[in-house]
Order: structure tokens, then C-alpha cells, then sequence
């Protein structure tokens, strides 16, 4: 049997650290990498008789997250206990929401540069939807540091706002889940409302899985994966997860609910607990927390929505009449689209732009692993080779080899063209090598005259060597054609 014949369901539960400035519930700093302990107070240490004042920025970082995923917003809330003992949770419950989330629905649209680059060309369903099923927001544990016979324990993470993501097992295979959380992550970085790296834990995924033969009605359990530290992670373990459960189908066994934890170095999962170890949290409302009333804050949220992927993708097509692709390539990255925009601006020629952007200048950066946060060449620079090249004063070769040197050691292209080796092309000169070219070639020149196209490269080619290719290519085509062609 084969993979196709199984049916796959997948659903996340995606927790993501607020960028606020105080935490949830206290008015220590919300801050990572501070000396460990440093950020602490009786509220988020859980001592006996403190009490918990809720942060305003963090409910409306939630619910602009929400807005900006098509959510509903009830019209209140609420927040609950959830209560386990873990020694990295200082209260021995966290504060958190049950039946009164923030966000309800929602969907989180699949875009094709958000799949893996090596699956995009197999993508069946185009701007899939995934469903949200509610994001609710609550507190963050400690981080717990274990060392060779001791273990260590920070609680500047403790009480930091934590929004939970739960999505409906919308996701179908293992790409799909990696360009969910690439969408979703894109979008939380447009709103600002978390820098959600994963490698720094500040966005954190479970996966729920399940896979049974198609054909068969009822799932079969559902298995939890745990401790996926990347995107990428993700769909790995994913891979192998369904694998072993189609190999478990198929060697007769049944298959049980349980968590399973993803070594990614030895590339396989392995059983954490089972159901039998289940959690009963013992919900209930939290006695020190009013409800929410969320009216007010929704409408002013709605007033400073951020302009979001889709729109940006749309506008650059629309305003610089870009490629799609080329707008959605640039749109991927903020930093990249604010520097295409600064370029691009006031430009004759923003596609020009965005060709030198997704080209040249990005190769560079690359080769020499600079963010384009610090590109060397200011993106009005960029803008004046482009406006030197489309003017016909220099040609695109002279103007890689002057974006070279500004990318090396700066400069300005208008100040570098005024070097004698870029001086102008006289164009009488030229139109004399055109004229020597025909001449001395009559068969390419009857050739191209006769309509044969590919004959012109050959005469381009030999009035560029005469011109030690300092003349424009595009312009001594046009000529040739002006003159063999009339
Ligand atoms: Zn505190
Ligand atoms: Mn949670």
C-alpha cells in the first residue's frame, strides 16, 4: 500500500509570547535574555496575598491578532484557573481562558511562498484555508534549566503574556503545516504583535495527528507532538510521524492517544505519556479577575488595522506593477518590502527596482550574510543606478559593476559614472561601428534584413566589442534594426 491510500488530519495549537512591555498580570518588564530572576514581584512569584492587575496591551494585541485573522469578537470575556503542579509554575495554576475566549473562528489563508520552497510546485489547493477554532490569551510558565545533577529555574518568563492558537484539523499533510505557521508568523510580525521565533521559544507549537486508511469513517486516536523547535521541525516530524502510524495500521496494531516527543536529531518520535496520564484541569473562574468587556477596545483596534500580506501583495501589483510573484516575494519579508518601497517610491521604473532587488542586490546580501537592515547601498542609491541605466547613460553591465562597487565600499552611482572608464558613448562614434559591422558582415546583415532575429545578437555583439562595451545594447539593436530594417 501506499501513502495516498491514508487520509491525514492535522490540527495546532500554536502559543505565542506577546511583545508587550509589562507582563500579564504585574508591571515587571516583559523582557528576554535579562539576567535570570531580575524581572520578578510578588504577583508573578505567586506569593500569598498578591493580586493580579490585568494588562490592557496585551488583551489588544489579542484581539488585533484576531481582527487581523477575520475572527469574531465576543463581547466579553473571561478569565479562568487551570490548574496543574509543575515546578515551573509558581501559583500551581495559570491564569487562562475556558469558555469565554477573546477571539472565536477566524482562518489562517495559505499562500503559495509560504509552503516550503521544494513543495511549491506540487500545491493542489491554491490559498487553502485553515479555520481557526479560537485564540485565547493567558500567562507563561517559568524556564526551567537542567544542569548535570542540579536544575534551575528563571521566572522572568513567569506571568509574561501568552496568546494560544488553536486551529481546527483543517491541515493535510506536513507542507501544509509548515506554510500555516509560515502565514500565521508572517502575519503576527505584520500586526507587531510578537517577533514569534521559534528558536528563541517565543513561538511555540503542539501538533495533533491522526491518520487513518481512507474509506474508514471514524478517526482513529489522535497523537500529540511535543517539543518542535523550528518550522521546519515541524514537518519533519510530521513526516515520520505518519509514517509510523500507517506502518502501525499496517502491521495490525491499534493505535493509541498519546504525546510523543520529536528528537530531531535522531529524526524520530518517541512516547511521553499516554491517556491514561491525562491532565483533569479543574477549570474555573478566576475570583480575582473581573470579565472584559471587549466593545470599545475592538473599535479602536479596528481604527489602526495594519495593512495586511494579501493587501500588501495587491497594492505593489497595483501601484508598481510588479509580477504577483515579484510582489509576493517582496512583501515575504518586512524589512525587504520597506526597502523596496523606499526605492521604489518616487521611481519612473519600480519593476526595474524590484528586478535589481530580487537579483543583484539580494545575492549580495546573501553572499555576505548581511540583513538588508544593513544594506550598504540606501535604497534612493539603488533608485539613481536604475534612473542611470534607463536613461541609456551607462548599460546594465557597467551598472553591476557600479552597484558592485557601492555595495563594497559605498559611494554614490551618480558620482562613480563621472569616472572617464563610464564617460558617455559618443553616439556618432557608435553609429560608426554600426555602420563598420554591416559592412564587414553582409550575410548576417542580409540575414537579419531578410527577417531572421537571431542574427541581430551576432551584429549587437560585434559593434559591442568595437565599442569596448561601453555602448547601450538596447539602443544599437534599435538602430540596427532602424537601419537594416527601416
Ligand atoms: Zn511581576
Ligand atoms: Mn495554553
Amino acid at each position: 500500500m501506499t501513502s495516498t491510500e491514508y487520509l491525514v488530519t492535522i490540527g495546532l495549537e500554536v502559543h505565542v509570547q506577546l511583545k508587550t512591555r509589562s507582563k500579564m498580570w504585574c508591571g515587571c518588564a516583559n523582557s528576554y535574555g535579562d539576567v535570570p530572576n531580575s524581572n520578578t514581584c510578588p504577583v508573578c512569584l505567586g506569593l500569598p496575598g498578591s493580586l493580579p492587575v490585568m494588562n490592557e496591551e496585551a488583551v489588544r494585541k489579542t484581539i488585533l491578532t484576531g481582527l487581523m485573522f477575520g475572527c469574531n469578537i465576543p463581547g466579553q470575556c473571561k478569565w479562568d484557573r487551570k490548574n496543574y503542579f509543575y515546578a515551573d509554575m509558581p501559583k500551581n495554576y495559570q491564569i487562562s481562558q475556558y469558555d469565554l475566549p477573546l477571539c472565536l473562528d477566524g482562518a489562517v489563508i495559505l499562500h503559495d511562498l509560504a509552503y516550503p520552497k521544494d513543495a511549491q510546485k506540487d500545491i493542489v489547493d491554491h490559498d487553502k484555508k485553515i479555520r481557526l477554532t479560537r485564540i485565547h490569551l493567558e500567562e507563561d510558565v517559568a524556564k526551567s534549566f537542567h544542569y548535570e545533577s542540579t536544575s534551575g529555574i528563571d521566572f522572568n518568563r513567569a506571568g509574561s503574556p501568552l496568546m494560544e492558537i488553536v486551529s481546527e484539523p483543517d491541515i493535510g499533510s506536513p507542507e501544509e503545516a509548515f506554510a500555516y505557521l509560515t502565514s500565521l508568523r508572517q502575519t503576527l510580525l505584520y500586526g507587531d504583535v510578537s517577533d514569534a521565533d521559534m528558536e528563541k521559544g517565543q513561538m511555540r507549537c503542539d501538533v495533533n495527528i491522526s491518520v487513518r486508511p481512507a474509506g474508514q469513517k471514524d478517526y482513529n486516536p489522535k497523537v500529540e507532538l511535543k517539543n518542535l523547535n523550528s518550522i521546519s521541525a515541524v514537518r519533519r516530524g510530521l513526516v515520520f510521524e505518519i509514517q509510523r502510524q500507517i506502518e502501525a495500521i499496517e502491521d495490525g496494531e491499534t493505535l493509541r492517544q498519546e504525546t510523543r516527543r520529536w528528537d530531531d536529531a535522531a529524526g524520530i518520535t518517541t512516547t511521553m505519556r499516554t491517556k491514561e496520564m491525562a491532565h483533569d484541569y479543574r477549570y474555573f473562574p478566576d475570583p480575582d479577575l473581573l470579565p472584559v468587556h471587549t466593545v470599545e477596545i475592538v473599535e479602536d483596534v479596528q481604527e489602526h488595522l495594519p495593512e495586511l500580506p494579501h493587501e500588501k501583495r495587491d497594492r505593489y501589483v497595483k501601484d508598481y506593477g510588479v509580477t504577483a510573484y515579484d510582489a509576493a516575494v517582496l512583501a515575504n519579508d518586512l524589512p525587504l518590502a520597506a526597502y523596496f518601497e523606499d526605492a521604489a517610491q518616487d521611481a519612473k521604473n519600480p519593476k526595474g527596482i524590484a528586478n535589481w532587488i530580487m537579483n543583484d542586490l539580494q545575492a549580495a546580501l546573501s553572499a555576505s550574510a548581511t540583513p538588508i537592515e544593513n544594506c550598504p547601498v540606501p535604497a534612493g542609491k539603488l533608485k539613481d543606478l536604475v534612473d542611470l541605466v534607463d536613461a541609456g547613460r551607462i548599460n546594465s553591465k557597467q551598472a553591476k559593476e557600479i552597484f558592485g562597487i557601492v555595495f563594497e565600499k559605498g559611494g554614490d552611482p551618480k558620482e562613480i559614472v563621472k569616472d572617464p572608464k563610464y564617460a558617455p558613448v559618443d553616439e556618432g562614434e557608435v553609429e560608426g561601428f554600426i555602420d563598420k559591422v554591416i559592412a564587414e558582415n553582409p550575410k548576417p546583415a542580409e540575414d537579419y534584413a531578410a527577417g531572421n532575429d537571431k542574427s541581430l545578437n551576432f551584429l549587437k555583439g560585434q559593434v559591442m566589442k568595437l565599442s569596448r562595451g561601453k555602448a547601450n545594447p538596447r539602443k544599437v539593436g534599435e538602430i540596427i534594426a532602424q537601419k537594416l530594417r527601416g
